[in-house]
């Protein structure tokens, strides 16, 4: 479903956000100070306007109380990005997402009502040091902080073998919800599937479950 969003700061991240939801086919609002970024923003939203977010006023001309979602991506400034989450939530926005720069700035952040908040170096820094770590990892999406789901490259171990074999849900805990082999994406697969090598398995269960299945299952 379509979402109104406003994206405010066109900074890399910003930048990089707004032009994916964009693609994505939602109505984005891209709002900086700076009319250069702007300008080049027109490329990639429904609307791109100058305004300084750190103005009620400045918002208030341009509706963005009526949006759905908000992405603060203001970087450079902690007080503007704190200033104008204060001026969205008052104005009633259900969800705020701002990126912060520091665990400081998190901090505040919170306390001023942010939704969601983004620390895209510290979450990637995370996110490539799990994949270097396991060799076999591909992606993942916690789920809380105990269960995620991980993307993981099916090893010689694994080739030639069905899930009924494997039984990887009595052995590990954990469930394949999906085998991608050759392109296809098998998302409800069946126990007499068959495993090859190189084949990406989409695994749900508890990150233990998970690390042991990676260690001694593969
Ligand atoms: P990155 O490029 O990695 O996202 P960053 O978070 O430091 O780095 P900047 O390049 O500094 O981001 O971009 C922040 C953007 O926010 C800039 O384009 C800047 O003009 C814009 N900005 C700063 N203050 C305001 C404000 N009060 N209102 C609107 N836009 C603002």
């Amino acid at each position: 479903m379509e979402k109104q969003v406003v994206v405010i700061g066109l900074g890399r991240f910003g930048r990089s956000v707004c032009k994916q939801l964009y693609e994505l086919g939602h109505e984005v609002l891209a709002i900086d100070i700076k009319e250069a970024r702007v300008k080049a923003a027109s490329n990639y939203s429904y609307y791109a306007v100058i305004a300084n977010a750190a103005d009620e006023n400045g918002l208030k001309n341009y509706g963005v109380k009526n949006f759905d979602y908000a992405i603060v991506a203001i970087g450079d400034s902690i007080e503007s990005s704190i200033l104008c989450t204060l001026i969205l939530k008052e104005m009633g926005l259900n969800e705020v997402w701002v990126k912060a720069r520091d665990p400081h700035h998190k901090k505040i952040l919170e306390k001023v009502g942010a939704d969601r908040i983004i620390e895209p170096e510290k979450e990637m820094g995370i996110r490539v040091a799990n994949q270097l770590d396991s060799g076999k990892l591909l992606d993942y999406i916690e789920l809380s902080n105990d269960y995620s789901i991980v993307e993981l490259v099916a090893t010689q171990k694994l080739s030639n073998k069905s899930l009924v074999q494997l039984d990887v849900r009595a052995k590990f805990g954990c469930t394949i919800l999906a085998i991608k082999q050759k392109g296809n994406l098998n998302i409800a697969p069946m126990p007499h599937d068959v495993i090859s090598k190189g084949d990406m398995l989409v695994v749900m269960g508890h990150i233990k479950d998970l690390k042991r299945f990676e260690e001694k299952g593969f």
